[in-house]
């Protein structure tokens, strides 16, 4: 074996660094996909929702055209004077009458009349006398149908159209979006608060439902017939209430309604018509009544809130792993953080800017598109640069060691050349002399030749930079092969081989590798032991595993020296003092090879009795 000959498997770098690469993209890849993913969860969507609700806040409300609706409001007040809700129709009839009388723009009114009462004859008139007046119907649940419930009787007649007023909640309870258009038993009401705007800003062609916006004159409402035409709410400021008792008692001027959309509802905090909004934090929720003018207000603004498609959320994604992707691959120390500082700036504010141009994002989906790929593409960066220190710190070890080991065990032999050339430079010499010295000069230097060799492979090996076969391996061949090798070496010693192979079976792995491991357990018997003596080499199989044992009758080896001599450089003292050459190398060797093929090597010894070292490996 030489060195050579396990350079030729040396793992190349360039391969190292495409195979680094190859991976790093697969996880920024995977990276993609998991924040798509996690965006369609149930997770992924309340996240976005909340998200959502936090830069609305962080907005505020729409400013602007606030003026042109008012609410008549059945507040507390109203209640303490009139006491429980309902009450009297015939005040509700005097209100009515008072606010029409005005000229309001329109009237809706978001108050349920499904019985009749008294005083339904007054309201009928007063109602009567609005002008463009919208009254609510409701979806109730007759036998197994849906059916809408209009007013009562003569209630229903008075109205100029109906509007339905069940702004749905999402699935958190929170009303971001209203679905302008509802259903049920064939028959369809557009939202009150629509139908209010329409009747305060008519347009002659009608209304035109496109598939994924509606058309009202130059207005272009992007409501998609797919999602029951919702709407986001662009909330503004609270609509203006005046309180119920306060019409009744006439505490208003005309300017209050002339020209207005006028909404009448209930907005006492014990009654339940009250919903949550992006804008309810700490419990303070908002009146049903006040979406519909909310919603009248975003109309006549006429700018509403665009939710991204699901394309320009992709590609948004796809965009950000991609830039997090490279800055983590190209760029390392201040440049990266740098880099990840201003890409998390702009992933985190860009939903706020968008929002400010009408552009909702999901930006949980975009803020996981830069924290799963920096998680994940940051942690397998760090642990590479980790997995690099750990190798380039036992590199510089290694090299320690090997300066070490050449000031240790080079010394003699350089030593030994330097006195004899001085010698032969200093001296007259004859020729049988001089060709003493050449040939120490050439013994000597081959020496330190293939110890230097030996320690490279032993190093090689250990830190795993040779690649090992995994080919099928007749153990039998490879210990005639051993044999073969050592035997010149064993007739010089007149010492007897004796040789008995009992079929032990294959296994997989490196043939060269493993002959020289079975080589240096031979060469070390024949190296310690006596002239004349007998070594024996049995390989056998038993319970799936090959064993080679060599068996001398050397000196042996002490107990407290069986678990020493696989260290590196460790010789016994016996071995040093008989000046017998080595490096306290080879059993090292043996053992990481008999490791690497899921083996062991064992040694039996007694001082004075022999050695009898073992090699096992698994048939396979
Ligand atoms: P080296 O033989 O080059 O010194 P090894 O690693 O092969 O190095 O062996 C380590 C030590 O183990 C030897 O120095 C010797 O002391 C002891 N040893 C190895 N094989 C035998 C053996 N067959 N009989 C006695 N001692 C042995």
């Amino acid at each position: 074996m030489t060195s050579r000959a396990i350079a030729g498997r040396h793992s190349s770098q360039s391969r190292h660094q495409y195979r680094h690469a190859a991976l790093f993209l697969c996880l920024i890849a995977v990276s993609f996909l998991a924040a798509v993913i996690l965006g369609f969860t149930a997770y992924g969507a309340q996240m976005n929702a909340d998200a959502y609700d936090r830069y609305m806040r962080l907005r505020g409300p729409e400013p602007g055209e606030a003026e042109r609706a008012v609410i008549v409001a059945i507040d507390d007040a109203t209640l303490h004077v009139q006491g429980r809700w309902p009450f009297s129709r015939t005040i509700q009839a005097a209100a009515l009458r008072k606010i029409c009388e005005t000229h309001p723009a329109t009237v809706g009114i978001d108050l349920i009349y499904s019985e009749s009462s008294e005083g339904d004859d007054a309201l009928a008139q007063a109602m009567a006398g609005c002008a463009h007046l919208v009254l609510p119907v409701e979806p109730v649940m007759t036998g197994d149908k849906i059916k809408w419930q209009r007013p009562v009787g003569l209630l229903a007649q008075t109205a100029t159209t109906f509007g339905h007023v069940q702004p749905d909640a999402d699935d958190d309870g929170v009303h971001r979006e209203v679905h302008l258009e509802k259903s049920a038993s064939g028959e369809r009401f557009w939202l009150l608060g629509f139908e209010c705007f329409r009747q305060m800003q008519p347009a002659p062609g009608g209304l035109l439902e496109e598939d994924d916006a509606l058309i009202w004159g130059p207005l272009r409402i992007p409501a998609s017939r797919q999602s029951d035409r919702a709407l986001l709410i662009d909330f503004g400021p609270p609509v203006r209430h005046i309180a119920f008792e306060d019409v009744i008692e006439g505490k208003y001027t005309v300017a209050d309604f002339a020209g207005k959309a006028v909404f009448i509802g209930q907005t006492a905090g014990g009654l339940t018509d009250r919903v949550i909004t992006p804008f309810s934090t700490g419990g303070v929720t908002m009146p049903g009544v006040q979406i519909h003018a909310q919603v009248l207000n975003m109309l006549l603004r006429g700018r509403f809130l665009n939710r991204w498609p699901l394309s320009a959320t992709f590609a948004a994604q796809l965009g950000i792993v991609a830039l997090a992707g490279l800055a983590l691959y190209y760029l390392r120390g201040l440049p990266l953080a740098s880099a990840f500082v201003v890409l998390a700036a702009v992933v985190h504010l860009a939903p706020y800017f968008l929002l400010l141009r009408g552009e909702v994002t999901p930006a949980f989906s975009l803020a996981g598109a830069f924290w799963i790929p920096l998680i994940a593409g940051g942690g397998f960066q760090y642990w590479t640069t980790w997995r690099h220190f750990v190798t380039a710190d036992a590199t510089s070890r290694r090299l320690r060691r090997q300066m070490d080991f050449v000031t240790h065990e080079v010394r003699s032999p350089l030593t030994a050349i330097e006195g004899s050339g001085e010698l032969m430079a200093r001296y007259p010499m004859d020729e049988k002399r001089r060709k003493q010295l050449s040939e120490l000069f050439v013994r000597e230097s081959q020496r330190m030749a293939r110890m230097f060799s030996r320690f490279y492979d032993v190093e090689r090996l250990l830190t795993g930079e040779i690649e090992l076969r995994h080919d099928p391996v007749e153990i039998g061949g490879v210990v005639e092969a051993a044999v073969e090798h050592v035997r010149p070496f064993a007739d010089r010693k007149q010492i007897e081989l004796q040789v008995s192979i009992e079929n032990p079976g294959p296994t997989r792995g490196d043939a060269e590798l493993l002959e020289f491991a079975v080589y240096n357990l031979m060469s070390n018997a024949v190296k310690y032991s006596p002239e004349r003596s007998v070594i024996r080499v049995t390989a056998a199989s038993a319970g799936g595993r090959a064993s080679i044992e060599v068996r001398d009758q050397g000196p042996g080896i002490s107990r407290e020296d069986t678990a020493k001599i696989f260290e590196r450089f460790y010789r016994t003292d016996d071995a040093e003092t008989s000046g017998k050459p080595g490096y306290g190398l080879g059993l090292m060797f043996v053992r990481e090879i008999a490791r690497h093929h899921g083996g062991e090597v064992t040694v039996a010894s007694k001082a004075g009795e022999g050695s009898a070292f073992k090699l096992i490996v698994p048939n396979k």
